[in-house]
């Protein structure tokens, strides 16, 4: 594996930050999550675009434009020929003398990585997951605000420690008001007794997923109600479906919420073929416009 570190690839081997980084130290850091289909990186510009917004958020400045960063993305992607696979892109404060203050570090870390993606079991997508409300509640939008994708993931680390507890594969966080928030790597969706979509709004202190605004959006077209609300268990408890999404598990159904069982719904179904129509579109039209990444006689 080839990792893309500051200004170019090394082996994963050599591809070492100082025990001073301040993302080790202190959490102080952002990043994003991609999925690659086919070589392309789906949804690119709007990882991209939230990347600014979190390094925004804590007043870092990005060591790369958008350019640069694209290319290092592809860069990386074809160094290891994984066309299929899980993308991740990092920034830390960088290495600095010890103490909090950000302008103790010269210059912000900048990684980006790519490995094959490992797919949920199939029997995810087919029989929904099980889910765990957990007491671990989301961070206080006024504390470190969800809407950062921060290196600061204890929040849910936590809930998913309980979760694994209760044998559960996704932890749903509440806020501090007890209304239904996200899960620990995914946004939360529900289809109420009327067949309207429900899904927390972002004030409720949510991260606002990429592949949430996707499926609303692929909602929308398809003419169902969207709801974009705040929610409490109980409205979750009596969904008609329940499921959840992101960028790695696209929209995966809920069969269980701890002792509440649930079918995989037609909603679940419908929007995920209909993403999965999204992502075709999008790799087709990136491959007519973008510079070739896909090697010789592709
Ligand atoms: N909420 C949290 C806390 C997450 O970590 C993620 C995964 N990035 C999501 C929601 C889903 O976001 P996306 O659809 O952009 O992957």
């Amino acid at each position: 594996m080839r990792v893309y570190l500051n200004d170019g690839l090394v082996p994963l081997k050599e591809a070492r930050i100082s025990v001073l980084d301040h993302g080790f130290l202190y959490g102080d850091g952002i990043y994003e999550t991609m999925r690659v289909y086919g070589g392309v990186v789906f949804m690119l510009e709007e990882h991209l675009k939230r990347l600014q917004r979190s390094a925004a958020f804590i007043g870092l400045t990005l060591p790369k434009g958008p350019g640069e960063m694209k290319a290092s993305i592809y860069e990386t992607i074809e160094a290891n020929h994984e066309k299929e696979a899980y993308l991740r892109l990092t920034v830390s404060r960088g290495a600095g003398a010890i103490g909090l203050d950000p302008e103790l570090c010269a210059r912000p870390t900048y990684i980006v990585f790519a490995e094959k993606l490992k797919p949920y079991p199939q029997g995810f997508y087919e029989n929904g997951i099980k889910l765990h409300i957990t007491a671990v509640r989301r961070n206080l939008k006024e504390a470190v605000n969800p809407q950062i994708k921060s290196l600061n993931f204890l929040n849910n680390i936590l809930a998913r420690i309980e979760a694994k507890k209760a044998g559960a594969d996704e932890a749903l966080m509440l806020n501090h008001e007890g209304l239904l928030a996200e899960g620990t790597v995914s946004n939360i969706f529900f289809v109420n007794g009327e067949g309207a979509l429900c899904t927390p709004r972002v004030d409720c202190g949510i991260l606002d997923g990429i592949t949430r605004g996707v499926l609303l959006d692929i909602a929308g077209r398809l003419h169902i109600n969207t709801m974009e609300g705040r929610f409490t268990p109980a409205d979750l408890y009596s969904a008609r479906e329940v499921f959840i999404a992101s960028t790695i598990m696209e929209a995966m159904p809920v069969g269980k919420v701890d002792g509440a069982v649930f079918k995989v719904g037609e909603t679940a179904k419908l929007l995920a073929a209909e993403y999965r129509k999204e992502v075709d579109a999008y790799t087709e039209n990136t491959r007519a416009a973008g510079p070739s990444i896909w090697g010789e006689g592709e």
